[in-house]
């Protein structure tokens, strides 16, 4: 469907007018030569008579002919319309009102030509249809002008009528005019209230199409229930099934990253909303390698299962636990100041510590954390406050694993310094980076227990 309900998207907006305009040709054309010919042949047979007032103007011969060129000058210029709407493949919010006021005029003349004056409320009546078609195709500013142009064209016949005599008088044209334009106008305001729903209703599947399921169609907000609160209903419950399964990571049950960074984006803007702390905590197995080494990769994956229900287990309700990378996990506490923050990431350690992995395999995991908490004044603390967790694991990582590491200033400068010196190394002598790490420490090393 056309209309507003793309408004920020002009280009599309402007292609499904094309669309709609292209599909409306044929019933413009096969319109106007049935109405035409009609016409003519209601005449022929005596059953439609011209009015008495286009009689006095044009003369009763010229009649058919003026019915006629309106048609072929009409048909002209919607083929023509056409020809150009199919070279540009976009249709302005101009052209598909002038392609309706056009559709207007032809109304008009046929009304004027055919009806005496005191049915030329038949043109309001086919009038009240095209405005509805308007305003359900090109939206509602074409809709009002429409309205605005139907008024005028009907002022206008009326006025002639009444200058050549005709037994209508204005103030029973206005009262005629009064009750379209009420019927219009509530035809206008339902039509807008559904056009406004379905744009919301629209917004949502656009952000579902980016994976973005966070809202939910209000169908409370909706006090008399109808075919498009159906569609919201379905929407809502179709939301909830591919929220789970598009943000949630299959293997550890926990959010993926995709998942983890609506939650964050939505989380962060909250914070900043209120100017709380929002504290991340980032966790990485240590020496995973060596526990697919060992064990295999099946065993592995029931490492980072289970490690995913010591997460869920430790974290608080309101916390989110994700899976962020392979063996890399991700814990966002919002309203969690640096002490709480600290407080969850040692019960995490400690609970690795203790427990067992792989049923009977009995893997003992140790996991490195990097936490850093920070209260958001602005949303664009986002990438620092990812960056500076990432470096409080690195960091835990470096000095040993199986252990937390909270962020601090200090940090960043550590990191540099390393990195310096490991590739002062990796020059001088030819070693790779990675053996500049510390002697692997037994408790991280995929070992068994017992
Ligand atoms: P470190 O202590 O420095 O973190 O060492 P590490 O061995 O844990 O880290 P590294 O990044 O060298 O290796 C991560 C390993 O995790 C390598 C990869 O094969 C494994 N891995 C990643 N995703 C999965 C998964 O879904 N299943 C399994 N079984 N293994 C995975
Ligand atoms: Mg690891
Ligand atoms: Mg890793």
């Amino acid at each position: 469907m056309a209309v507003d309900l793309a408004a920020p998207d002009a280009s599309r907006y402007e292609q499904s007018n094309a669309d709609v305009l292209l599909w409306q040709t044929r019933y413009r054309v096969v319109l106007a030569l049935v109405a035409t010919v009609l016409a003519v042949a209601l005449r022929t047979v005596g059953w439609v008579d011209v009015s008495p007032v286009a009689e006095a103007r044009l003369g009763a011969q010229w009649s058919d002919w003026i019915i006629a060129l309106s048609a072929v000058g009409y048909v002209s210029i919607v083929l023509s319309l056409h020809r150009r709407v199919v070279r540009l493949r976009r249709a302005s919010r101009e052209l598909a009102t002038f392609m309706m006021v056009c559709d207007l005029l032809l109304v008009f003349v046929l009304v004027f030509v055919l009806s005496p004056p005191v049915d030329y409320d038949r043109a309001l009546l086919v009038a009240l249809f095209a405005l509805q078609l308007t305003h359900v195709y090109f939206g509602r500013g074409p809709a009002l002008l429409m309205l605005g142009a139907t008024a005028t064209g009907y002022l206008a016949i009326v006025d002639i009528a009444i200058r050549d005599g005709a037994a209508i008088t204005w103030p029973q044209s206005f009262a005629t005019l009064i009750i379209f334009a009420i019927g219009a106008g509530l035809v206008t305001f339902v039509q807008s209230h559904m056009h406004e729903r379905l744009s919301r209703l629209l917004e949502m599947f656009a952000r579902a199409e980016d994976g973005d399921f966070s809202s939910a169609y209000d169908v409370s907000a909706d006090v008399r229930p109808d075919a498009i609160t159906h569609v919201g209903r379905a929407y809502n419950r179709m939301r909830t099934h591919l929220a789970d399964i598009v943000e949630t990571d299959p293997l550890s049950g926990c959010l993926n990253r995709r998942g983890f960074e609506q939650q964050f984006r939505r989380e962060l803007a909250r914070a900043a909303r209120t100017q709380t702390e929002l504290a991340i905590i980032d966790i990485d197995l240590d020496h995973f390698k060596n526990i697919n080494d060992t064990y295999g990769h099946l065993a592995g994956d029931r490492v980072i299962t289970e490690a995913g229900e010591v997460l869920r287990a430790n974290a608080r309700v309101g916390d989110i636990v994700a899976r962020t990378g392979g063996e890399e996990f991700s814990i966002l506490a919002p309203g969690s100041g640096l002490a709480g923050a600290q407080h969850l990431a040692l019960r995490i350690v400690e609970a690795f510590r203790r427990r067992e992995f792989g049923g009977a395999l009995r893997i003992s995991v140790t996991a490195s954390v990097g936490v850093v908490a920070d209260t958001v004044t602005d949303e664009a603390i986002a990438e620092d406050l990812l960056a500076r967790a990432d470096e409080a694991l690195y960091a835990a990582k470096r000095s040993g694993r199986n252990r937390v590491v909270v962020w601090s200033e200090g940090l960043a400068a550590l990191r540099a310094g390393q990195l310096e010196k490991q590739a002062a190394a990796s020059v001088t002598t030819d070693t790779p980076v990675s053996s500049t790490e510390p002697p692997r420490r037994s408790i991280g090393a995929g070992t068994t227990r017992g």
